[in-house]
């Protein structure tokens, strides 16, 4: 299955990729490569979908925010 066509430009990945590198990788198996029906819950998503601009890049796919 194809990966999110938003993760080359996910803010958040630009953002925390480096910073939490194992953390990253784990949010991106799980809701932006389509592994499991989770994907089509990303939060991220569902906010570009509903405000028509893209989230806070410390927005998680989860819909957490990091730092609040
Ligand atoms: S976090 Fe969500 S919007 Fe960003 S690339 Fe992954 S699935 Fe797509």
């Amino acid at each position: 299955m194809m990966e999110c066509e938003l993760l080359e430009n996910c803010g958040f990945f630009k953002k925390y990729a480096a910073v939490n590198e194992k953390a990253c990788a784990n949010y991106r198996e799980t809701y932006c490569e389509g592994k499991g029906p989770v994907r089509k819950e990303c939060r991220r998503k569902q906010y570009r979908d509903a405000h028509s601009a893209p989230p806070p890049d410390d927005m998680l796919p989860n819909g957490k925010m990091l730092f609040s």
